[in-house]
This record gives C-alpha cells, structure tokens and sequence, in this order.
C-alpha cells in the first residue's frame, strides 16, 4: 500500500486512518478505517471497500474501480465537492492510474 495518500471512506469521504487486526482465521490483513463515529467501512488493499463482520467473508463491491495495470482495487484519493466527482488511485506505489466518479448519479468516468 502507498503512503503517500491516504484513502477516504467511500460513505463519508473523510480520511481513514491505518490500523491493523486479525480478521479471522484467514484473514489477518493491514486495513484503513474511516474515523468516523459508527462507521466501519475499512478500505484493504486487496479487497477494496469492505464492512468486515466477524467470523464472515467479506462482502465486496464488483463496481469498484481497479487499476488496469495491478487489477487492485482502487481507493478514492479525494473528493472534489464542487463538481461532485470523487478521484481514486490505485494502492501500487508510484502508480499513476486513476479513476474518476459522479457521486451524484455513480456513474463512473475515465
Ligand atoms: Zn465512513
Ligand atoms: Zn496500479
């Protein structure tokens, strides 16, 4: 994962911070929660956005963007509030690929 941004919850676009916690028997995965009160949307690098339950595999998003060159699920960089639009990047260092969205209507734009 970079660390040069930080991801924001994909629920309320505010910055999530790294923490690190054994899911389950098969999981044990560095993620990023949204700092939220309440909220426990966590972002991992292999699995994308995910609300994790214990004991249960995660439940994922298929429309979420991934890198073309990493296939990785991308994290939404930042949140662009006058034109509704939210900017991912890809979890690869140094990786310049992005991905754009209307929040308003979801659809996603290249
Ligand atoms: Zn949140
Ligand atoms: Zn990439």
């Amino acid at each position: 994962m970079r660390s040069d941004i930080l991801p924001l919850c994909d629920k309320h676009f505010r910055t999530m911070e790294p923490f690190s916690a054994p899911y389950n028997a098969d999981y044990c995965i560095d993620f990023f929660r949204c700092t939220a009160q309440f909220c426990r949307r966590c972002f991992s690098e292999r699995l994308g956005y995910v609300t994790p339950k214990w004991g249960e595999a995660p439940q994922f998003s298929s429309q979420q963007p991934r890198c073309d060159y990493h296939s990785r699920p991308m994290f939404i960089s930042s949140l662009d509030r006058q034109r509704n639009m939210i900017h991912y990047s890809c979890p690869e260092p140094n990786c310049r690929e992005t991905a754009r969205e209307d929040i308003l209507s979801g659809s996603q734009a290249r």
